[in-house]
């Protein structure tokens, strides 16, 4: 017997008429405003509940995950009422964006002010976007998250499915949303066509302290090996590195201790950007497009 009719024979059908599978920003997000809106939902995800991230000024202690959230992204936030949830003291307002191609002389800098806004932008700690939607999910009335709920085995039968758990609960809904991350397992299981392909790039992500404040801007130098940026953290003198290279050139950089890797990275930014004096932990993600 297969594995998920096993789990139907033996379990109780529970939840409601919408499931969204993965409790990340974008699962807790649409959670949020559904329940908002009054519709019922159950959130499973197959991790455990996140802890209350750690907040220190450390260079140790920033998350390596950070979104650029636009003005259109906080004011969603804001209606979820997640915004105000996340401490004033972490989002990092910037005004500035500068763009230059090493190699060559193209060049873009531009300001909030030159198109008549008062920032472009907030860089934000993944963890502490997440805490504050999971807060907000807490506190919804009609929203329910369980943690380590891994999705197992999905079924379609009499117009609804059904869910198998990796602990064996089994939910049934009449439709099912898949916000599982980029390896969905909903989007493996429902055999959801996708285009992929790998761009034959790693990026190495860490936290930087610089010698000097970071202005409130993004600073992205295009090199012959692929693109590196800077993105200001709410510390003005630190910020969070993403340096993409072509998988020829990332083993030579990322395996470099951090005094020679500091080095290569003030070579690679020029006299454009501010000096990088300090890199936190190092971590590698190899860049794959997938739709
Ligand atoms: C270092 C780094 C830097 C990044 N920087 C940016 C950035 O600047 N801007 C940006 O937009 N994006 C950035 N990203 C990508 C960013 O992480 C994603 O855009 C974002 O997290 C996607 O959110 P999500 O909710 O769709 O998925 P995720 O955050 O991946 O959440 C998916 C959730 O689904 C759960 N899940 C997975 N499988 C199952 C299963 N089988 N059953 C149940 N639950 C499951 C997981 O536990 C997880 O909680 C970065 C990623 C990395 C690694």
């Amino acid at each position: 017997m297969a594995p998920d009719i096993a789990m139907r024979a033996t379990k109780a059908t529970t939840g409601e008429a919408l499931l969204i599978v993965g409790a990340g920003v974008a699962g807790l997000s649409l959670a949020i405003a559904l329940g908002r809106a009054g519709i019922g939902v159950t959130v499973i995800d197959g991790a455990s509940r996140p802890q209350t991230p750690a907040d220190g000024w450390d260079i140790n202690e920033w998350d390596l995950r950070v979104s650029a959230l636009t003005p259109a992204s906080v004011a969603f936030l804001d209606d979820l009422g997640a915004w105000s949830q996340i401490p004033e003291n972490r989002k990092a307002c910037y005004t500035g964006m500068q763009v230059w191609d090493a190699q060559g002389s193209g060049r873009i800098d531009f300001n909030a002010r030159d198109v008549q806004t008062p920032f472009l932008g907030h860089i934000v700690e993944n963890r502490l976007t997440l805490q504050a939607l999971l807060t907000c999910a807490e506190g919804c009335p009609r929203v329910e998250v369980l943690w380590e709920h891994g999705l197992a085995a999905m079924n379609f039968i009499d117009g609804g499915w059904e869910i198998g758990c990796d602990g064996g609960k089994i939910f049934r809904a009449a439709l099912v949303v898949g916000a599982d991350g980029a390896r969905s397992r909903v989007r493996e299981l429902t055999a959801m066509p996708v285009r992929q392909w790998s761009y034959d790039q790693s990026a190495i992500v860490g936290t930087v302290a610089l010698a000097t404040h970071h202005l409130d801007s993004c600073w992205q130098a295009f090199l012959d090996t692929g693109p590196l940026a800077l993105l200001p953290l709410a510390d003005d003198r630190k910020v969070a590195m993403v340096w993409s290279l072509d998988d020829s050139a990332h083993p030579a950089i990322a395996e470099l201790t951090d005094e020679a890797f500091l080095r290569a990275l003030n070579r690679a930014l020029g006299p454009e950007a501010p000096t990088a004096c300090q890199i936190g932990p190092r971590a590698s993600f190899p860049l794959r497009q997938c739709h």
